[in-house]
């Protein structure tokens, strides 16, 4: 298994050992080829100054190239030694965090998204062990979504599956009629797994980025009006109040109208569905600076403060019964965010506390 990881040890020893060799090499043919002339040449200065000829002996010569040689192999050995010890420090250096990674993302591969790596350097391998740390993460985290999203998913098939069995069921023993009534709801519980399936696959590509977005030059107050169309049937027949406040002119953006259309239709239906009858429901839209802001203000059953945030979350619903009577999956507002980030802008929610209404509100960039 570390096969490759003894491969670069012996390659760096390989590598360290030859550069002395070479030096060694290079050195021994220099002083062989250059200091016997210069130990002549020498010897004659030193001979005429004395005023003398040839007085050197051949035995001087031979013990001076066997000095030479003999300092030659002692210290090619010791670089030698000195190669093997550098190189085996460095592999060590390199290797030991190599065996980690190594290990590390054998466990990963095999789905242990928990193994980290200790960051000990802030050199390239520190990086190296910083990225693959991101990397984990980023992989941890996903198997987590991945993991809570099927226990969700399959949380939300069950309640309809099994009142559309309990309804079979009843039928087959003639407890229920065979009557329309019956059959609305059965229906009823079909259209709700159908409108939860198309919420998953919207959901899915928005968190991908896949929602393809035709932009538009357009009056913001003519999308909110084209949305506002849409429920007010609802509203009338609720008896709630239903006011729109729109500024004078035109605020230009830069939208995909259906999308942006899709969130107001969001927050109104919401608004609608968590205000009690003869409630009441403003939509409103102000410019502050180069922003837009539409903001939807109902005065129904409100939430607390911890809930705020969360209900942009997927399948966060803070009254989990009241919000299933009304058909709601809890993943409108987080498709509504995803919506609205990717128009470049911000959606928040706000509110008093309990029973005292919510306002729900977004920013769009003035085009
Ligand atoms: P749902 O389809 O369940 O309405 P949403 O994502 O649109 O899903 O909303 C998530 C949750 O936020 C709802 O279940 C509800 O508890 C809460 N919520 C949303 N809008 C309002 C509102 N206007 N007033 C009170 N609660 C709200």
């Amino acid at each position: 298994m570390n096969a490759p990881v003894h491969r670069i040890a012996r390659r760096l020893f390989a590598s360290h050992f030859l550069v002395v060799l070479a030096g060694t090499l290079v050195f021994a043919l220099a002083a062989y080829l250059r200091a016997p002339v210069a130990f002549e040449n020498h010897m004659e200065t030193m001979g005429s100054m004395m005023g003398s000829g040839s007085m050197m002996p051949d035995q001087l010569r031979g013990n001076f190239l066997a000095a030479v040689g003999e300092i030659l192999l002692v210290s090619g050995i010791s670089a030698a030694v000195a190669a093997l010890v550098a190189s085996t420090l460095l592999s060590w250096r390199i290797v030991g965090p190599l065996r980690a990674l190594l290990a590390a993302s054998q466990r990963i591969a095999s789905g242990d998204y928990s193994r980290r790596l200790e960051v000990s350097s802030d050199d390239e391998l520190g990086e190296l062990a910083l990225s693959f740390n991101t990397m984990a993460e980023k992989l941890d985290q996903t198997e987590n979504r991945r993991s809570e999203l099927i226990g969700n998913v399959a949380h939300e098939l069950r309640t309809p599956l099994a009142s559309i069995r309990s309804m079979m069921e009843a039928l087959v023993d003639g407890v229920l009629p065979a009557d329309a009534a019956t059959f609305v709801d059965v229906q009823r519980e079909a259209s709700r797994l159908e409108r939860l399936a198309d919420d998953l696959v919207e959901l899915s590509r928005a968190e991908l980025g896949a929602l393809p977005l035709e932009l538009n030059q357009t009056d913001l107050g003519t999308v909110v009006d084209n949305a506002v169309q849409r429920l007010r049937p609802q509203f009338t027949d609720k008896g709630i109040d239903l006011t729109l406040k729109l500024p004078p002119g035109r605020v230009p953006v830069n939208v995909d109208t259906d999308r942006i259309v899709q969130v107001i239709v969001n927050l109104l239906g919401n608004a609608l569905q968590y205000t009690d009858s003869g409630g009441r429901v403003q939509l409103e839209t102000e410019v502050q600076g180069s922003t837009a802001m539409v903001s939807v203000t109902d005065n129904g059953i409100g939430m607390a403060g911890p809930d705020l945030d969360r209900v942009f979350e997927r399948f966060y619903r803070v009254d989990k019964s009241r919000a299933r009577t009304g058909g709601g999956s809890g993943i409108g507002l987080t498709i509504s965010r995803l919506l609205v980030q990717a128009h470049g802008g911000t959606i928040a929610a706000d509110s008093d506390g309990v029973g005292r209404g919510s306002t729900f509100s977004f920013t769009l960039p003035i085009s």
